[in-house]
């Protein structure tokens, strides 16, 4: 995609640090500077988010997440990781590049990465129903 900021990244018209790069996918780090060694992982290839990623991609996007996660535990002095995704607009996005965010933990570093959500208005047979895939 010609205007897509991480299609950029991926072809070497924008600099990336870039922790891991493999055939299909690049683990690179994220610019935002919000938690020491927050990552980003994209697949090569531009589609938007989880909505509309064919399986062969999601699935080598999946394989380097694991690679750059055991890294960071094996190597990096972490014990854990969060995995974090926005696909959509409504859920956050904010660069239509399908990405998945790395944020290494250790034990007793305070970070909070589970947002705090309001509380279920309907009950929980009542949205089973609605979304149970049939
Ligand atoms: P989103 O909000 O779509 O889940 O996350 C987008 C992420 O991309 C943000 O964390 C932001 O800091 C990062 N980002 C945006 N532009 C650039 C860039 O040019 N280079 C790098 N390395 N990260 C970027
Ligand atoms: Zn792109």
């Amino acid at each position: 995609m010609e205007n897509c900021i991480f299609c950029k990244i991926v072809r070497g018209e924008v600099p990336g640090m870039k922790v891991l790069e493999t055939e299909r996918t690049l683990a690179f780090m994220d610019i935002a500077r919000d938690v020491d060694g927050h990552i980003l992982v994209i697949p090569r290839k531009h589609c938007k988010s989880i909505l509309d990623c064919d399986e062969v991609t999601l699935g080598h996007l999946m394989e380097t997440v694991r690679l750059v996660s055991r890294h960071l535990t094996d190597h990096c002095g972490y014990d854990g990781v969060n995995l974090l995704n926005a696909s959509g607009e409504s859920a956050g996005q904010s660069v239509p590049h399908f990405h998945i965010h790395i944020i290494p933990r250790k034990s007793g570093d305070g970070l909070d990465t589970w947002p705090s959500l309001p509380g279920a208005q309907h009950p929980l047979e009542e949205t089973f129903r609605r979304i149970a895939m049939k």
